[in-house]
């Protein structure tokens, strides 16, 4: 029966680190995956460029039973660790907008890298290899479609349940519960929102147009692009809310960020100017304001609007309130939120609590990030600390 030091399930953003990292101290890797191709999630990303950090990246970016499990690990491999090892590559890249550093060219030039980091490294990296049981005594024994590997170390790396078509498994979990490991409920998150079949009908109009807003969850904030579907929200605004958002939960929108819209209405009093064209003197399209004029119940003229409804047209247009009825789930979800529970884990290492050599990496633990090259943030990080301790 063939022995590796370390066998890593799942070759995405975290294993492939995390086996780039093992390799390079030396210990003999075997790395499996069940897709026939490499790390499709990274090559999917970014809209093919692959937003691969934020220069932001700090724990309060990433949402967690316990926020605070994911600084050393931050530390340990930080956003300019990476962006060193891009660099040392030779891969060009750029920041888009708020930190989001992506490729000038490809997502599959970090595949590449990372692979190749492997290949030097010595890691036996096989695609297309069904794990089935995983059992321990003094080492660990995975059963596969390739065989029966045995191991010290036993890491995790299967990622969360988005896009189950290209390959996403729960079987992550299934381990952490075989091993005796808690976990924390898991939602899809970073994903679009859906509206009551009344606002669909309602907002149908609305469909296509992308504004800048302030999207409010509780106390959470995120100002970016909204964009209206034909089936509710989304853009970037939206998904980042929509990762702190429970079922039943209202959402409010500030439609008019960077204007006091009381004041502005309120400079125009009598004039004939359809309010319609008032609100596309804004910056919105003029079917974007009619239409969200007519679902809001305001019409007419700028001077047939009274002081008490322009306040009222003032406060909707600040705090617009929108109760999603759910979300577009885990085929349109980018990442999934909740996993195996950090407290079973130790933060240092990402090794499990009470299971010597089972570590836990990147998307299946419960630390879900921002959108903008959060959740690779961390896939590197946690990836290369349990590397270099498994
Ligand atoms: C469309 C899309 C775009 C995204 N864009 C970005 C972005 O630009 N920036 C960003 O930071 N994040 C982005 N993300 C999120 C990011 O891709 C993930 O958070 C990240 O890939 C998680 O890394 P991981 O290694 O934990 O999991 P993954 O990269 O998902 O890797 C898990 C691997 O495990 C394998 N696997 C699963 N089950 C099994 C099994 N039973 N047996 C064997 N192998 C298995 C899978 O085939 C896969 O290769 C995006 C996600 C999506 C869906």
């Amino acid at each position: 029966m063939a022995y590796f030091d370390v066998i890593i399930i799942g070759a995405g953003a975290a294993g492939l680190m995390c086996a780039a990292t093992a390799g390079q101290r030396g210990r003999s890797v075997l790395l499996l995956d069940h897709a026939a191709k490499l790390a499709e999630k990274i090559r999917i990303s970014g809209g093919g460029r692959c937003n691969f950090t934020n220069l932001q990246a700090r724990p309060e970016c990433y949402l967690s039973e316990n926020p605070h499990f994911c600084r050393s690990a931050l530390s340990q491999f930080s956003v300019q660790d990476f962006i060193r090892m891009v660099e040392r590559h030779g891969i060009g890249y750029h920041e888009k907008t708020l930190g989001q550093l992506f490729c000038d060219e490809s997502s599959q030039q970090i595949i590449d890298m990372l692979d190749g980091l492997c290949r030097e490294a010595g890691v036996d990296r096989r695609m297309g290899v069904t794990v089935g049981t995983v059992e321990r005594s003094d080492r660990f024994r995975v059963h596969s479609s390739a065989g029966v590997f045995e191991s010290a170390s036993l890491v995790v790396a299967t990622g969360g349940l988005s896009i189950p078509q290209i390959g996403a498994t729960g079987f992550g979990y299934q381990l952490a519960e075989q091993f005796g490991l808690a976990l924390t409920p898991r939602v899809p998150a970073l994903v679009p929102l859906t509206f009551h079949a009344d606002d669909v009908a309602r907002f149908a109009p609305l469909a296509g147009v992308s504004l800048d807003a302030v999207a409010s969850c509780g106390k959470t904030r995120f100002r970016e692009n909204v964009l209206f579907t034909h089936k509710g929200l989304s853009g970037p605004a939206i998904l980042q809310v929509s990762s702190y958002w429970t079922p039943g939960q209202e959402l409010v929108l500030d439609l008019l960020p960077e204007l006091d819209a009381e004041a502005y209405l309120g400079e125009r009093e009598g004039s004939e100017q359809l309010l319609a064209n008032a609100l596309a003197d804004t910056g919105w399209p003029k079917r974007f304001a009619q239409a969200w004029l007519d679902g809001a119940g305001f019409g007419g003229r700028v001077k047939d609007l009274p002081g008490k409804r322009r306040r009222q047209l003032a406060e909707t247009l600040h705090h617009w309130r929108v109760r999603p009825n759910g979300t577009q789930g885990y085929k349109k979800a980018e990442v999934t939120r909740g996993g195996v529970s950090t407290r079973d884990l130790s933060s240092k290492t990402m090794m499990a609590k009470d299971v010597p050599g089972l570590f836990f990496i990147g998307e299946v633990v419960d630390v879900t990030g921002w959108l903008g090259g959060y959740n690779f943030q961390w896939a590197w990080s946690s990836g290369f600390v349990a590397g270099e301790n498994c």
